[in-house]
C-alpha cells in the first residue's frame, strides 16, 4: 500500500498498516515533522466533551487509548493532561455543544458560573453572562513528537518511507494504483491520500471536493503578571466563544510563553503561497482579546508561527473511499480539529484499506455528503443523524 503525505494522519496510518504486517511505502514532499503543513506549533488540544458533535466522543476515547499505547511503546510523553474549559454564553455553540456531548456520554464535567470560574482561575475574566464547562481529561498533545514517533514506529515495523519526494500525480491501474514522483513510479493495490492542505491538488479533477486551505496564526506571549497561574498545574487548556460562533483558544505556559490563537477567521490561501509573516493587525487583534478575557497574558510577544487548516464546508472530516476509485482512501481534511484524532484515524484507515468494517460510525465523514448538498443547491449542510 502507498501513503501519500506523512504528516499527522499519514504517519499514523503508516504505523498501523506496518503494525498489521502490511507492506507500506510512505511518500512525503518534505521531511515530517516540518513547518509547512498543519502539524507544527508545539501543542494541540485534546478534549473529550466534544462541542462539534457527540459522535466524536467514542472516537476521541479510542484516540486517548491509542496515544497511551504509543507512549508506552515509545517511552515518550506525548500527552499532558491539564483539564479543559469551554467558556462562553450558556446557549452558545461551544458551551451547549460541550454539555450535550458530556451529558449524552456521561462524561465527568462541571458547569462553572462566571463568578466560580474567576474564583478558581483568577487569570480569566469572563463576562457576567458567560459560563464554563470544565472537563478533567482534556490536555495537550505534542504534535511534532507525535508525528516523529508514529514514523519511527512505522519504520521499526518495516515501513519504507521516502522523504523530500513529492508525488506529482497518481492514476488507477486496474484494481490498483500507480503513483508518479519526480524520481520514481510505484504501483500498489491500495492508496491513501493524506496530503493535508495539498489534498485538493492531488485529487485534481478526479473528485470535486469543496476544500479550502485557511491561514492560521499562533502567538506566544510572556505573562505580564501571575506567571505561576499560567503553569500547567494551575492552568487548563481553554476555548472561548467570545462572540457568536467566534472562538479563541489557548494553553498553559510550557516554557515557551502562553500560546493563544484565534480559531478560523484566517485568510484563504494555497499552501505554497501562504504568507508566513504575522502582521501587526493580527497581533493587535489577539492583544485586544487578551485584554478583554485574559489580561495577565498580554505581555511581551515572544514568537509567532503560521499554520494551515484544511476545511470542509461543514467542518467535519473526510474519511472515506474516493468516489470513483474504491482502491483509494481519503483521510485528511480536518478543519482545524483533527490532530487529537490522528491516532484513531491511523487505526481506522488501516482497517478501511484492508476492506474491513470499522466498529465506529463514520457516517459523519462520508465523502459524498458534499455532492448531495450541492445537488440540493443549499450550501453547507449540518450533520443529520
Ligand atoms: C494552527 C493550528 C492549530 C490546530 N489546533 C488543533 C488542536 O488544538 N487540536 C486538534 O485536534 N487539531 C488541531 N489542528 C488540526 C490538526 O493539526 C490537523 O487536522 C492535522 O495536523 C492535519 O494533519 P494532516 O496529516 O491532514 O496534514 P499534515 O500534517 O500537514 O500532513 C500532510 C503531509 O502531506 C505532505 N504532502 C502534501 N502534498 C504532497 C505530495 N504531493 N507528495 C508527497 N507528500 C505530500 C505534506 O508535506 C505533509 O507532510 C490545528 C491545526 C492548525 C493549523
Amino acid at each position: 500500500m502507498i501513503v501519500i503525505g506523512l504528516g499527522a494522519m499519514g504517519s499514523a496510518v503508516a504505523y498501523h498498516l506496518a503494525a498489521k504486517g502490511t507492506r507500506v511505502l510512505g511518500l512525503d514532499r518534505y521531511h515530517p515533522p516540518h513547518q509547512f503543513g498543519s502539524s507544527h506549533g508545539l501543542t494541540r488540544i485534546i478534549r473529550e466533551a466534544y462541542f462539534e458533535h457527540p459522535s466524536y466522543v467514542p472516537l476521541v476515547q479510542r484516540a486517548y487509548q491509542l496515544w497511551a499505547d504509543l507512549e508506552k511503546l515509545s517511552g515518550r510523553k506525548l500527552l499532558r493532561q491539564t483539564g479543559g474549559l469551554m467558556i462562553g454564553p450558556p446557549d452558545g455553540v461551544l458551551v451547549s455543544g460541550a454539555r450535550r456531548s458530556a451529558e449524552e456520554h456521561r462524561l465527568l464535567h462541571q458547569v462553572l458560573s462566571s463568578t466560580e470560574l474567576r474564583a478558581r482561575y483568577p487569570i480569566f475574566s469572563p463576562e457576567a453572562n458567560m459560563v464554563a464547562v470544565w472537563e478533567p481529561r482534556a490536555g495537550i498533545l505534542f504534535p511534532e513528537l507525535a508525528v516523529q514517533t508514529h514514523l519511527e514506529q512505522a519504520v521499526k515495523r518495516g515501513a519504507s518511507l521516502r522523504f523530500n519526494e513529492p508525488v506529482l500525480r497518481w492514476e488507477p491501474e486496474g484494481e490498483g494504483v500507480r503513483v508518479f514522483t519526480a524520481t520514481g513510479t510505484y504501483s500498489a493495490r491500495r492508496l491513501l491520500l493524506s496530503a493535508g492542505a495539498w489534498l485538493g491538488a492531488l485529487l485534481g479533477a478526479s473528485a470535486d471536493l469543496p476544500l479550502s486551505a485557511e491561514r492560521q496564526v499562533l502567538l506566544w506571549f510572556e505573562p505580564r503578571s501571575q506567571a505561576e497561574q499560567f503553569q500547567p498545574e494551575n492552568c487548563p487548556i481553554y476555548i472561548w466563544e467570545y462572540a457568536p460562533h467566534r472562538f479563541f483558544y489557548g494553553f498553559p505556559d510550557l516554557g515557551d510563553g502562553v500560546k493563544v490563537a484565534v480559531h478560523h477567521e484566517g485568510q484563504l490561501t494555497e499552501p505554497e503561497k501562504i504568507p508566513r509573516e504575522v502582521n501587526e493587525d493580527e497581533i493587535q487583534t489577539m492583544r485586544s482579546l487578551l485584554r478583554r478575557f485574559l489580561p495577565p497574558a498580554d505581555g511581551v510577544l515572544k514568537s509567532t508561527v503560521v499554520c494551515i487548516y484544511t476545511n470542509t464546508p461543514d467542518e467535519h472530516f473526510i474519511l472515506d473511499y474516493h468516489p470513483a476509485h474504491p482502491q483509494v482512501l481519503v483521510a485528511s481534511p480536518c478543519s482545524g480539529h483533527g490532530f487529537k484524532f490522528s491516532s484513531v484515524i491511523g487505526e481506522l484507515a488501516a482497517i478501511l484499506l484492508a476492506n474491513q468494517k470499522p466498529s465506529f460510525d463514520l457516517s459523519l465523514f462520508r465523502i459524498n455528503r458534499f455532492a448531495r448538498s450541492r445537488a440540493a443547491d443549499s450550501g453547507p449542510q449540518p450533520f443529520q443523524g
